[in-house]
């Protein structure tokens, strides 16, 4: 069920995550504003639903992206660098890329090379000029282990649920830092874990979500 009134225009679908409450950052608005939903998503791409986008992954729901952008907005600042792993369409990497801005960077991880392709051709075809200066990169691999050739990271950001603790992932991150991933199996929770410029790690529990795993692609496919 969608948590919002359905839109038929992007800018309504964020005036409409302005009004819930959903996101309240203007930075994090004019974002989901400059990156038009439909670039990436195939159906309804103005519904708060979760939409099929092939090899057994979805466009997570409009909610779930302004969530994300909310909590990681002070780690997206103009010049930040940010992992999205699990980058699937390419609409979260590419609003992340909106905040960062043309000094900032961003790599989306995802281990389906059809949709980072797809991706590629989205981000290069509606945002001139962001992948061929490196503001965006799309790469294949298993985002269960980062991306180690963009790390450290301000922050990162996982769409797919983790079944424990992302040891590896909390390594990439900078000091300060922060990461927004789904952990758990049958019951998951978002959790934020903040690292503090000494490398303390803290966490807490942001809400109840049900994901997708992050798993190897032959079972992704056959799900
Ligand atoms: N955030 C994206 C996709 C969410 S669906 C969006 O909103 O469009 C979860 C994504 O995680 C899928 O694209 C899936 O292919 C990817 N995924 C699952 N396991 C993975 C792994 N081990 N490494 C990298 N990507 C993975």
């Amino acid at each position: 069920m969608a948590w919002l009134c359905s839109s038929t225009t992007n800018s309504g679908l964020v005036a409409n995550l302005l009004g819930a409450h959903i996101i309240a950052h203007e930075r994090v608005a004019a974002a989901m504003r400059a990156v038009d939903r439909a670039h990436f998503s195939p159906h309804s791409p103005y519904e708060d639903a979760p939409q099929y986008i092939g090899y057994g992954a979805t466009i997570s729901a409009p909610h779930m992206h302004g969530y994300a952008l909310e909590h990681l907005e002070e780690f997206l600042r103009p010049g930040m660098r940010a992992l999205d792993v699990g980058s699937g369409s390419g609409y979260l990497t590419a609003c992340m890329a909106a905040m960062v801005g043309a000094d900032g960077c961003v790599i989306g991880i995802d281990h389906i090379p059809e949709l980072v392709e797809g991706s590629r051709v989205a981000l290069e075809r509606h945002y001139p000029g962001w992948v061929e200066s490196k503001r965006v990169q799309v790469v294949v691999g298993d985002g269960r282990r980062g991306y180690a050739d963009g790390a450290p990271y301000d922050c990162i950001h996982v769409g797919a649920a983790s079944p424990g603790v992302p040891e590896a992932l909390l390594a990439q991150l900078k000091a300060p830092g922060r990461m927004f991933v789904p952990v758990g199996t049958a019951f998951q929770e978002i959790i934020v874990y903040n690292k503090d410029s000494s490398g303390h790690v803290t966490e807490r529990s942001a809400m109840g979500v049900r994901y997708v795993p992050l798993t190897d692609p032959e079972k992704q496919r056959d799900d």
